[in-house]
This record gives structure tokens, sequence and C-alpha cells, in this order.
């Protein structure tokens, strides 16, 4: 009924408990997930969780906070977006959310990087998924500069304004929402999500983190993106039913576009 379309389950505190989680979605109606990856180090562990369970997808990319991280090529992207189980590139955009003393020019390695991740995305056809921190017009123009609207993707975990939405959309890219949609202080976000056509949204987790209400600072688990839903749902002024279907039916138009869908054999 539910998939979450973004969740870091390889981390050590998720990995760890994995029949628990497994089970607790199954209980909660999340059917699939897609599994994150932030490093190229990290990629065997994400794509043997894929690997072993028809439910869980993954992408490969390195996370722009990853500033130390093994630097990918455009090749090496290409090359393990053809494996079995991998559906999207990413995660990669641009995050100066963590400056600190550097200036916005000092971030060139991380535009580069990104520019690399949406070459690796058109040259395998497989769609993006994109992190954006404090840097929206430059993700924005590398974006439009890289031609990204021929793949699309998702910008994931929004929080940006309601003008970046607009520009991410006529970019053809779907718009994530997390559990911040669900904190008290996002009147903001979810004004901007009143404003996503439902067609163009997902649902997510990004767990470990960002728990929604009412399980704030706990371990987050795939298992609660139904609360995310759940006020999406609201926001939208519709059923909860049909906002699971909708986004559940955007994932596998974005993510597995040549996938059956299992509703056509029913
Ligand atoms: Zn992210
Ligand atoms: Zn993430």
């Amino acid at each position: 009924m539910f998939v979450d379309s973004h969740c870091h389950l390889s981390s050590p505190e998720l990995i760890a408990r994995l029949p628990e989680i497994r089970a607790a979605m199954r209980a909660a109606s999340v059917d699939q997930a897609l599994c994150i990856c932030t490093t190229l180090d990290e990629f065997e562990r994400v794509h043997a969780l894929a690997l072993g369970d028809a439910d869980l997808w993954c992408s490969v990319g390195v996370h722009p906070d990853e500033e130390d991280a093994r630097e990918p090529t455009v090749e090496s992207l290409v090359a393990l977006a053809a494996l079995p189980r991998v559906v999207a590139i990413g995660e990669t955009g641009l995050d100066y959310y963590r400056l600190g003393e550097r200036s916005v020019a000092d971030m060139a390695w991380q535009r580069e990087r990104f520019r690399l991740h949406v070459r690796a995305a058109r040259a395998s056809s497989k769609p993006l998924v994109v992190h954006t921190r404090s840097a929206s017009a430059d993700t924005i123009d590398v974006l439009r500069d890289e031609q990204g609207d021929a793949v699309g993707g998702v910008f994931h975990c929004f929080t940006e304004t309601a003008a970046v939405a607009r520009a991410a959309l006529d970019l053809g890219f779907f718009i994530s929402f997390s559990g911040i949609l669900t904190f008290r202080n996002a009147d903001e976000l979810r004004e901007v999500a009143a404003f996503v056509p439902l067609d163009r949204c997902l649902v997510e987790t990004d767990s470990p983190y960002l728990a929604p209400m009412p399980l704030r600072g706990k371990v987050n688990t795939p298992a609660n993106v139904p609360l995310v839903a759940a006020r999406l749902a609201e926001v939208k002024g519709l059923p909860l039913e049909r906002i699971a279907e909708t986004t559940t039916a955007n994932f596998a138009r974005l993510f597995l576009p040549t996938v059956p869908r299992s509703s056509s054999v029913s």
C-alpha cells in the first residue's frame, strides 16, 4: 500500500534490526522501500539489501555531505547503475548548510560531483535522487545546465519554497515529503505540499533521521512512512487511501518503469 521512497536501511542503527523493521513495515502496509546509497564504499551493503529482498530497491551515488568520500566517475556510476535492483542515481545534489569557514565558491567540488551524477543518470537512463539544502538556486542551475530534465527524478526531503518546487516540477521532477511535513513549525512546507500536484508527490522517511510526529527525536524506520502520508492527506483534504495509492503509483512510474505493475496482473 505505501512505499518509502528514501531510507538509509544500511545505516548501522537500522541494519542491525532488519528482521524487526521488515516485520514492522509489513504490519504498517509499507510494501516497498528504496534504500539510498551515500558513498561508493557503502554501495555493496545497500545493494545486498535490494538483492536479498524482492520489495527493496537501491540507488548508487555519493552524498554531497560526504566530503572525503571516494570520488565517483561517470563510468563507475553507470557500471553500478546497470546492476540488478539499482533503480536510481543518488543521493546527489548540493548542500551549503555546513559551509563553516568556506564560501560558496569553495564548494566547486560539490557542483562538479553533482554534474557527474547528472551525466551518469542520463547515460544510464535512470532518475536522480536529489538532495538540496541551502543551495536551491545552484541545484536548479546544474540540473538545467546538464539537462537533468532528460531523466528527471525526485527532490527528496523537500524543505524549499513553492518557487523552488515550481522550478523542480518544470524540470519534470517529483517532490518527496518526509517527516518534516508533520512538524509543528512546518506550516510553510505544508503550504508547499498543498501546491504540489498529487501526481508529482512522493513520501519518504529518510530514516534513521527525521522521525515524524509523534515520534520526533526517535530512531526513524520505513514503517513510519504512513505518518507522513497521513499528514499529506490532511493537507490535501483527501482520504489516506488515495494518498497511498497515488504516491505508490508515482514511485512505480518514476523508479520502476520497466518492472510490470502487479496491479495489471490481478
Ligand atoms: Zn538527503
Ligand atoms: Zn538521505
